[in-house]
């Protein structure tokens, strides 16, 4: 029986050997990397990782794909399946490089948890073209957000190729691209995580106003722009990833 994809669980399926390959070169996996797969499908870039990779662990919520995913595990010998969701499994990896054709009504939850995550080295994931654009935004323009710099704190990232919405099966409403992560830095402290929500809370207000409603206190807001020579009436969109790491530690 043909199977009936859920829309609900974002899965929109690859099947072109050549995009697949090009995804799994990107992560640029050794063959002493362990690979984690979030959103396994039919399992078609889990068996190109396979091929690279000491072993892939991959997680797949729909347990209807077992039909698919046993029968790859057996004969790849490197596989291993987790059913379940992913955002509430453990991922029993000491050291990883992530890749991922994501299930896109996770994907912001899932870049955290990977980002936050130290025994994750790299990350290579397809995400929605627009999600992409805002994850290497610089700062100053309208797609530069908490998630652009929680990006950028964790290291470097670069879109490795952009995909057109007709390489997926069901084409999906949006184009794609894939981004690559790769993590040079420790996780951001809870302090940095705050501050930059609370930057980016209300997006027309200045840094001060947004802060100072989020429970900072002004006084020491303006006070450590200043140190920081910046303009008392700057936005949020404006400082640095770098720059939100210093005025964190200074208030
Ligand atoms: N990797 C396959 C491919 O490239 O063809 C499938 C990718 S598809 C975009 C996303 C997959 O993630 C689907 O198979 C879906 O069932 C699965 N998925 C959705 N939500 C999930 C979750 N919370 N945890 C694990 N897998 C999930």
């Amino acid at each position: 029986m043909e199977f009936r994809h859920s829309h609900s669980l974002g899965q929109n399926f690859l099947s072109d050997g050549n995009l697949l390959s090009a995804i799994a070169a990107d992560a640029r996996i050794l063959p002493t990397d362990d690979v984690v797969e979030v959103g396994a499908g039919m399992g078609a870039l889990t068996r190109k990782l396979a091929q690279c990779a000491r072993s892939v662990t991959a997680f797949e919520i729909d347990e209807r794909l077992r039909e698919y995913l046993d029968p790859l595990c057996a004969e790849c010998g490197n596989v291993r399946v987790i059913y379940g969701d992913f955002m509430k499994s453990d991922i029993p990896v000491r050291e990883y490089k992530a890749a991922a054709n994501l299930p896109y009504y996770i994907t912001t939850p899932v870049l955290f948890r990977f980002l936050d995550d130290p025994a994750c080295r790299s990350v290579t994931v397809m995400v929605q073209l627009e999600v992409a654009e805002r994850m290497i935004a610089p700062p100053g323009g309208k797609d530069y957000g908490a998630l652009s710099v929680a990006v950028q704190l964790a290291g470097s990232a670069t879109v490795t190729r952009r995909v057109g919405r007709h390489m997926f099966d069901p084409p999906p409403k949006v184009d794609s691209a894939v981004v690559r992560i790769e993590k040079t830095a420790a996780p951001v402290t809870d302090g940095v995580k705050r501050l930059v929500r609370a930057a980016f809370s209300m997006r027309r207000k200045t840094l001060v106003n947004c802060l100072a409603s989020c429970g900072y206190d002004r006084i020491k807001v303006l006070g450590a722009l200043s140190d920081m020579g910046l303009d008392p009436a700057v936005r949020g969109e404006r400082i640095s990833p770098q720059g939100f790491t210093e005025l964190a530690a200074r208030l």
